[in-house]
């Protein structure tokens, strides 16, 4: 992420941002980190301050795999709509980010249950006071391709936040194969794919009790988007 907002303009042709929310575990975020070392893959991997996702080791491990390391902040949900007290808290766990590495961006969590969206932090204060270049909605062109795994499938209706704001139309895919096709079409030249890792899965177990969590709160999830629009 660090590296295409610096990039400005100077993009190249064809190019893959891809970015990791770590949400519940940062171990699967390290299982993650090293299949992409081995396809010599680099990405940005975004964590959380909880105790099972901030975990320094891990953090540094993969910052050492050649990976950016970000902050996802949720402050101001943290702190139930508290700009004044949201703000100080961003800047203590900024600190906690820069005692272990290096940080540069960040990217909003959009905790579905609260009424809160962190980015409005930004109508009042500014990121780039705090050293930080980029935030991973606010800071992206709109002509990017944005591929996000939230809600069941690719770009699922039963998503809340994870959009960029403002932009209307965009590619559109149902399952990881339709998405692999679309990618070696050379139909579009970029893509920003947003994965988070406790979402992949390699036995099938894990993948019934995610399916079983998921109906419980993707139900949940349509009630607020009704209520909300
Ligand atoms: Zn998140």
């Amino acid at each position: 992420m660090a590296e295409y907002v610096a990039a400005g303009d100077k993009l190249p042709d064809n190019f893959v941002l891809m970015r990791h929310d770590v949400d519940v575990s940062a171990k699967n975020a390290l299982k993650i980190a090293r299949i992409e070392e081995e396809f010599g893959i680099c990405s940005t991997y975004y964590f959380r301050t909880t105790k099972k996702t901030f975990v320094p080791e891990i953090i540094q491990d993969i910052e050492k795999m050649g990976h950016e390391i970000g902050y996802h902040y949720e402050t101001l949900s943290k702190t139930n709509g508290d700009y004044e007290k949201a703000i100080k808290l961003f800047e203590n766990e900024v600190h906690k980010f820069r005692k272990i590495c290096n940080l540069k961006t960040i990217s909003m969590h959009g905790a579905v249950l609260s009424k809160y969206d962190s980015r409005d932090l930004w109508k009042y204060y500014d990121f780039r006071d705090f050293g930080l270049i980029g935030e991973a909605y606010l800071s992206v062109a709109k002509n990017l391709n944005y591929f996000t795994d939230t809600g069941r499938g690719w770009n699922s209706k039963n998503n809340l936040r994870d959009f960029i704001p403002g932009k209307t139309e965009h590619a559109f895919v149902e399952t990881t194969d339709n998405l692999i096709e679309l990618i070696e079409s050379s139909q579009i030249s970029n893509f920003y794919i947003t994965l988070h890792p406790n979402r992949w899965k390699s036995t099938v177990f894990d993948w019934s009790l995610w399916w079983l969590q998921e109906l419980a709160l993707n139900s949940g999830k349509r009630v607020l988007i009704a209520v909300r629009r």
